[in-house]
């Protein structure tokens, strides 16, 4: 007979979370920087008390649990009041990635049905334009107090702190089965509609636990943590819950991402951790060094949603900042692996220790993956092979939001990107596969030739696509964005790869650009350079 354990049960339920921090670390810091232009300070416990507030006006409002509501808003308090408030009465937070198309935003509007959406002041314009277009919207929040509400606009508003003054906070968090939904991102959609993942209770809380862990982000109580993931790219990648989980103090960029705007917060706050994608760092380094600065606090950084550039993860070490290169998706919640070296690399040289660093690193306890090739057989892990890569765990999606079609494979999630994992499981991805450059029916990376391009002192920026070629149907193409007043030629461009890289990888030109388009999630948007490049000719072809 089976013998059931005979512990408490107790659900996993985000609430949790804030109540923890509210009782644990009650006056633990949370500091935003606000779209009204100053700097708010508040505490664990008041941003508790305040969510609790949001579930009653919530309540109040008629919002049903499992129903939708969206956000459109930066990094600050507020929307961390309206993760928990909405989560935590029930219903399902969905963060809306405002720098869509305002036609994405008002597809995904209606696709999810939000019923309320809070917005920031900044995306008023926003608002009333795709407000026409998302008649099942009940009411448009306004997240900010009654002096600050617009003098007109074309679209009736709700006054968030009004909404929120209204009620007494005397609210008990409901309990209620942790398989619920909690909050809904769409992928970003670089190819056709936007597709939505639907977070559990339980799933958000296991990624929470997992992603804090000290081989995966390694959030403490010490930490003073500034996320500069936007709250609506995969939940921050889950530091609204780790950071929390953890009782650290809390520090919000609000809107401003620039490098200047950073830095001061920075020191300000006395950051001592902090994530976000390769463009953001890139805005942040050029500022620190083109001005001698050094960094007091700030000792860690995650950097994730596109490969780190090898050159960028030395010049953050240059400045005593320790990268954890990590990978993950939408449809993982987001995180999969994270790169923190195991104790037999401690005697490894510079040199062999970043090449190591380079790779997405090893998974964390909760996901598992695998690299297949074309048939579905499973490759080796001897960092050579290369194959697509799987995953399956809690918090990974088991199929999309209202969408019937099943996107596993044998019970495995396929994540569209391409990889290879060494003998200690250290995963690297090499591209994704709709990025993949096909030579005369061998791969190369582009991953690769950018990372060593991005090496480049003269090199801003730089993605590598495929042109096409008459013999090798498809050849590199490099597309650069100089250093402001940095000079080089193609020439020089391309002699640099001489000796980093097989010789018929070596890109067959160098275009340069002004600027590289990139997608709403901050990341190089291949797909819309592949078109303007369409018709490029090659000096080879
Ligand atoms: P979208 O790009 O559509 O917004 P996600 O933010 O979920 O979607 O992006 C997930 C994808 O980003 C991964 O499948 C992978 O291709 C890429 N990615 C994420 N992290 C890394 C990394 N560290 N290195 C290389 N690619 C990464």
């Amino acid at each position: 007979m089976a013998l059931m354990g005979q512990m408490m049960s107790a659900p996993l339920l985000i609430s949790s979370i804030i109540k923890h921090a509210a009782r644990y670390y009650g006056s633990t810091e949370i500091v935003s920087r606000r779209t009204e232009g100053d700097l708010h300070r508040y505490t664990y416990r008041d941003c508790e008390l305040r969510a609790r507030k949001v579930a009653q006006a919530l309540g109040a409002l008629g919002v049903q649990q499992g129903e939708r509501v969206g956000t459109l808003a930066w990094n600050g308090y507020r929307h961390l009041e309206v993760y928990y408030g909405v989560s935590g009465m029930g219903a399902v937070c969905h963060t809306i990635n405002p720098r869509l198309f305002p036609e994405q935003i008002a597809y995904i509007v209606n696709h999810a049905e939000d019923g309320y959406v809070f917005f920031d002041l900044t995306f008023l314009p926003l608002v009333e334009g795709v407000a026409p277009h998302c008649p099942n919207v009940k009411g448009w929040v306004a997240m900010t107090d009654r002096a600050h509400m617009p003098a007109e606009s074309k679209v009736p508003l709700l006054c968030y702190e009004e909404l929120v003054d209204a009620q007494d906070g005397n609210y008990e968090w409901p309990l209620f089965d942790e398989n619920l939904a909690s909050s809904l991102c769409y992928t970003s959609g670089t190819t056709g509609n936007p597709k939505g993942a639907l977070y559990s209770h339980r799933s958000t809380v296991l990624h929470s636990y997992a992603s804090a862990l000290p081989d995966a982000l390694g959030c403490s109580a010490h930490d003073v943590i500034l996320p500069v993931v936007p709250m609506f790219h995969v939940n921050a990648w889950g530091l609204p819950y780790s950071v929390p989980l953890v009782g650290a103090k809390l520090v919000f960029p609000g809107a401003k991402l620039d490098g200047a705007s950073l830095y001061e917060l920075f020191e300000q706050e006395k950051v001592t951790f902090s994530a976000g994608v390769p463009t953001v760092w890139l805005g942040l380094l050029q500022y620190v060094q083109s001005n001698n600065l050094e960094f007091s606090t700030f000792r860690r950084t995650v950097i994730g949603g596109s490969a780190a550039p090898p050159a960028m993860i030395r010049a953050l070490e240059a400045l005593d900042v320790e990268v954890i290169h990590a990978w993950g998706m939408t449809e993982m919640s987001p995180l999969g692996t994270s790169c923190k070296l195991l104790a037999k690399h401690d005697a490894l040289s510079d040199a062999d220790r970043h090449k190591i660093q380079e790779k997405q690193g090893r998974v964390i306890y909760g996901v598992d993956m695998k690299i297949v090739d074309g048939e579905g057989k499973e490759l080796p892990w001897d960092g050579k092979a290369f194959g697509d890569l799987m995953v399956r765990g809690p918090w990974i999606i088991d199929r999309y939001y209202r969408n019937d079609s099943n996107p596993l494979v044998d019970g495995w999630f396929p994540t569209g990107d391409v990889a290879t994992i060494d003998e200690d499981g250290f995963m690297q991805i090499t591209d994704r596969s709709k990025d993949v450059i096909k030579s005369g029916g061998e791969w190369i990376s582009s991953i690769d030739i950018e990372n060593v391009a991005a090496a480049h002192p003269a090199v801003h920026m730089a993605a590598c696509i495929s042109a096409y070629h008459p013999k090798w149907d498809e050849r590199p193409l490099l597309v650069v964005v100089k250093k402001p007043g940095a000079e080089v030629t193609r020439e020089e461009l391309l002699q640099f790869f001489e000796g980093k890289v097989a010789k018929w990888w070596i890109p067959d030109d160098v275009a340069f650009v002004t600027e590289i388009p990139l997608t709403a999630t901050g990341k190089m948007q291949k797909l819309k350079l592949r078109e303007q490049f369409k018709d490029y000719k090659l000096p080879a072809a």
